[in-house]
């Protein structure tokens, strides 16, 4: 059997409902603790309650804590997999921040629920077994950080929480998932082309993300120019556009060293240099804006809080925001 270790952070996976008052919270006791011993039929399991948090109050502090935890495990306990069972609100960003941080080709599977342990139809259960029996798949050496819920194995590029409430929350739009849970086997359809690592010790740096709408004008770029983050990113308009009063601030806030990354709000498609108007993604890359490969906006938050690790080179970023 492969030896698999289990992280628990918390979140509604973990959390019951009151049946009073229909409020969902933690309780004394993990109620996902009962389940070890139906997992020890799949695997050699360790199991490690690192927090207990929803995943609104996890940081990049509890992100890094993580990869370090991970990275321990498979040099002192020759770990063969990970499993971690998060909040699914920022589930989508610890998947990321380890995909791009952990520097090991092993499973990494994050899993979470959107039903608490008691509720009818509760699928936190299911979820932890198929995350664990993915954990143990050849198949999924190498794949990078997978997420897996409601028998869909997800990229933790790829994959957003795109419902706030079915159980078919998780998708990957334009790319769909990898594979699929089924009662006999694990299947992969899909392959990721790349993988990309940074080895990063630590998170110094402060990266804010804002999204564009129409008829925005300066003014919040300015309130952010006082708190002169170490980096910003922006959800643009379709292809990479912004509305053309938000352009000399932005000029502004490059002149004093902030890097600023351009993605969609759209999420299917690309942001590209291509129409030639003030505000125009043409312009807006003359003018040294970074263009992003598709991510969405917190994920590109998360890649230039690492990659600022690394270099705070304009054109090393871009290199990196093209993978
Ligand atoms: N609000 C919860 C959390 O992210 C939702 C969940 O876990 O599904 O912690």
């Amino acid at each position: 059997m492969k030896k698999i270790l289990i992280i628990h952070t918390g979140g509604t996976i973990a959390m019951m409902e009151d049946k009073e008052t229909g409020a969902v919270q933690q309780n004394q006791q993990n109620p996902l603790l009962l389940h070890t011993d139906a997992l020890s039929t799949i695997a050699d399991v360790k199991v490690e309650e690192l927090f207990q948090l929803p995943s609104p109050h996890i940081t990049e502090k509890e992100m890094l804590l993580l990869k370090k935890q991970i990275e321990k495990s498979i040099v002192e306990d020759e770990i063969e997999g990970v499993v971690i069972t998060h909040g699914t609100d920022t589930l989508e960003e610890t998947a990321y921040f380890l995909d791009i941080t952990v520097q090991s080709d092993i499973p990494i599977v994050v899993t979470g629920a959107m039903r608490s342990s008691n509720e009818l139809g509760a699928d936190g259960p299911y979820n932890l077994i198929s995350a664990v029996r993915v954990a143990t798949s050849d198949s999924a050496v190498g794949m990078g950080v997978l997420v897996v819920l409601n028998d869909e194995i997800h990229t933790a590029k790829n994959v957003t929480k795109t419902h706030t409430s079915n159980i078919a929350t998780f998708q990957s739009p334009q790319y769909g998932p990898l594979g699929i849970v089924s009662k006999r086997e694990i299947t992969f359809h899909h392959m990721p082309t790349i993988r990309e690592t940074y080895d990063i010790e630590e998170i110094t740096k402060n990266v804010v993300l804002l999204k564009a709408y129409a008829g925005m004008d300066d003014q919040v770029l300015r309130a952010i120019r006082t708190i002169q983050p170490n980096g910003l990113v922006i959800e643009a308009l379709g292809q990479g556009n912004l509305p053309p009063k938000m352009v000399p601030e932005l000029r502004e806030l490059m002149d004093s060293g902030i890097p600023v990354v351009l993605v969609s709000r759209c999420f299917n498609g690309y942001v590209q240099d291509v129409y030639n108007y003030e505000g125009g993604g043409r312009r807006l890359k003359d003018l040294g804006v970074i263009f992003s490969n598709g991510l969405n906006g917190q994920k590109a938050r998360l890649k230039l809080l690492v990659t600022l690790e690394i270099t705070i080179d304009h054109d090393e970023l871009q290199e990196m925001f093209y993978k």
